[in-house]
């Protein structure tokens, strides 16, 4: 028996996840009602998931709940946000008990790792489609903007670059990974936001985004609003030995550079701030890069290991080309 629309919310989404004082009330009003932090920025983020887009028809539907709230989680991090409250707007097709369990799992655990709260949402019909918008705070002046990249800041990635666009490959047939398949998958369905990153980093780094389209363009975006060129050494940038092995075989570094889905964190930080990010790095649960220094002019430039530019390496994921 399918539940109706109110049983499904009861059901599913009516534990907030995390408890957190800051939330007056809860799901189950009109609205929620928010205690923010005195003298804190709110800073806010929605993203969606459509099926047939962003993930196939078949897809797992507890990877699915994960990665709908990470993907938000991932946008808070690039801002050097912490986390609170979370909305999430449903469309689905059918409300199928077993989907909207591990749905729900894969959502309420993520949310409770990261101390967020579900504060409310929609539930309607209509083809499957998952939008959630994520609320963090931040210290007044001290967010990590896409716009405040200079001239001579060096160019860090956290993590490695390509695994999902590979294992994506892989799904689809046109690439053959000999192992740690899992693995790579985890990194396609399940990806984890820096966010201890961005908190960390937030007082040192100039500019920062989170690679959801592929290194080129979403660095690019950082060059376009700080008024600046990038320069990237190929050979500088993280990868798996999963990675590595595609590229020995002849795969193209558009997949590394280019293909999105990765959800780590590019950051612009000025060279002179090195002992400081010694002592960051050294506490962080993931590695941090330098792949390339920012410079005059416009556009991101790729160097290979010969020193030659390399162009025609994809233009990364948009919707409407
Ligand atoms: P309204 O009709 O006033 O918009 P709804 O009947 O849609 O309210 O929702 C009832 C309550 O359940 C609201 O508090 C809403 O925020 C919450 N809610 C609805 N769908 C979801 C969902 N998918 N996840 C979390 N909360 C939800
Ligand atoms: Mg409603």
């Amino acid at each position: 028996m399918p539940l109706a629309e109110f049983d499904l919310i009861r059901e599913f989404f009516s534990h907030s996840a995390a408890d957190r004082d800051d939330v007056v009330l809860g799901v189950g009003d009109d609205c929620a009602l928010l205690q923010p932090p005195v003298g804190m920025e709110l800073a806010v983020t929605s993203d969606t998931l459509v099926e047939g887009v962003h993930f196939a028809v078949d897809a797992d539907p507890e990877a699915l709940g994960h990665k709908s709230l990470a993907v938000n989680l991932s946008d808070l991090a690039a801002m050097g946000a912490e986390p609170a409250w979370v909305s999430l707007a449903l469309t689905l097709p059918s409300s199928n008990y077993d989907w909207l369990q591990a749905f729900s799992r894969g959502f309420i655990s993520l949310a409770k790792e990261h101390g967020v709260a579900l504060i409310g949402g929609d539930t309607t019909s209509g083809p499957l489609s998952i939008s959630v918008t994520a609320h963090g705070f931040v210290r007044p002046g001290t967010a990590l903007r896409r716009s405040g990249a200079n001239v001579g800041d060096q160019i860090y990635i956290t993590g490695t670059l390509g695994d999902a666009a590979l294992a994506l490959l892989a799904r689809q047939g046109s690439y053959t990974i000999e192992s740690g398949v899992a693995q790579l998958e985890q990194r396609l369905d399940r990806p984890q936001p820096r966010l201890a990153v961005g908190l960390a980093l937030g007082q040192i780094a100039t500019a920062a985004i989170d690679i959801s389209d592929g290194l080129l363009s979403d660095l690019g975006h950082i060059c376009a609003s700080s008024g600046v060129g990038a320069r990237v050494l190929l050979e500088r940038i993280p990868t798996s030995a999963q990675v590595r092995s595609y590229l020995q075989q002849g795969g193209e570094w558009g997949t590394v550079v280019a293909a999105g889905d990765d959800y780590e964190l590019c950051l612009t930080i000025p060279p002179g701030r090195g002992s400081l990010l010694r002592d960051i790095k050294a506490d962080l649960d993931c590695d941090l890069v330098q792949v390339g220094e920012v410079v005059s002019g416009s556009g991101v430039t790729c160097i290979d290991s010969e020193g030659r530019t390399v162009s025609d390496l994809g233009l990364g994921y948009q919707h409407f080309r």
